[in-house]
């Protein structure tokens, strides 16, 4: 059984970034921007951007945040990001979401110039990940596939279960394992027998939102399983696995916390080197 380290993997990655960044920096005499737009008060968003900003200080990006106050008007916020991607120092942005209802999430997304679209979301990028071209990847499937590669470097023809379709995770996730030729089934809130769908599985990524849901006897020997749920308990913070059982079953698994999330923010590093990279070709 093996217990995959995130906060490892996002250590050693974070350390390739550094290097790459100080060859960037002596090829380029400048190094790769990230620009982090943080709309309101919210605790977690707050959480979120200060620890992508001390990680992309970190590896030796230029960071910066741009902070609004929760009533700010849409057409500000617009304004800012094109003024964003018109600057050369900026190489990548990202808006922290969620936003204030009054602001419109997607022409907030669809403002970002694809090039510089680190969270992957827009749906330029979005339609290039599906077609299997170059482009920004969403940061936690991304990193979700940097830690099952870890693990399963050959991946082609294993069955895959994906648990949730959303925009940010289970979709994303699934095409980039069909990339790899994995056979890749998406399940969601509808799909009739979870349980048996899991027991078809060489891998699951569970992207749920729901405490445990995925229990040991939904697990088959062998399997890889990657939880990429966050969920507040009266216990603490829980995955969508529950760790106890599927530990004992499967042949790797991640923790909550420290497995998907410690990679999340790695990956948004390494997008914004990479958009920096596509920029200069
Ligand atoms: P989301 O947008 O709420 O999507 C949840 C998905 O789960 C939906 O597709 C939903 O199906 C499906 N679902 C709900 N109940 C189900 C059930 N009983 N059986 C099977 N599928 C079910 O969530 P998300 O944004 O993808 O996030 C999922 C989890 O990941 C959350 O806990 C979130 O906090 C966490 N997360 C972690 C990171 C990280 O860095 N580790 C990053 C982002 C999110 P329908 O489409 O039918 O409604």
């Amino acid at each position: 059984m093996i217990l995959i380290d995130g906060k490892k993997a996002a250590t050693e990655l974070k350390e390739e970034l550094k290097q790459e960044i100080s060859q960037i920096k002596k090829k380029y005499n400048k190094v790769p921007g990230l620009t982090v737009i943080l709309i309101g008060d919210m605790a977690p968003s707050q959480i979120y951007v200060r620890n992508k900003e001390k990680s992309a200080i970190e590896v030796g990006l230029k960071s910066e945040v741009i902070k609004y106050s929760n009533n700010v008007e849409e057409k500000i916020v617009l304004d800012k990001i094109n003024e964003l991607n018109k600057d050369d120092s900026v190489s990548g942005i990202l808006v922290q979401l969620p936003l204030p209802n009054h602001i419109d999430k997607q022409k907030v997304i669809e403002a970002i110039i694809p090039s510089k679209d680190v969270d992957g979301f827009h749906p330029m990028n979005v339609g290039n990940l599906s077609s299997g071209y170059e482009c920004s990847i969403p940061c936690t499937p991304l990193g979700c596939y940097l830690l099952i590669k870890k693990i399963e470097p050959k991946l082609s023809g294993k069955k895959v279960i994906i648990i949730g379709r959303s925009n940010l995770n289970g979709k994303p996730m699934a095409q980039l394992l069909l990339k790899e030729n994995c056979t890749v089934t998406i399940t969601h809130s509808k799909t009739k027998d979870l349980k048996a769908e899991c027991l078809q599985a060489d891998i699951i990524v569970a992207a749920v939102g729901i405490p445990e849901l995925i229990r040991g006897d939904w697990v088959k020997k062998n399997t890889i399983v990657i939880d990429v749920g966050i969920n507040k308990t009266e216990r603490g913070i829980v995955g969508d696995v529950h760790f106890k059982e599927v530990f004992k079953v499967a042949k790797a698994l991640t923790p909550v916390p420290g497995g998907v999330g410690p990679m999340t923010i790695a990956c948004l590093l390494k997008n914004t080197i990479d958009c920096f990279k596509r920029s200069q070709k």
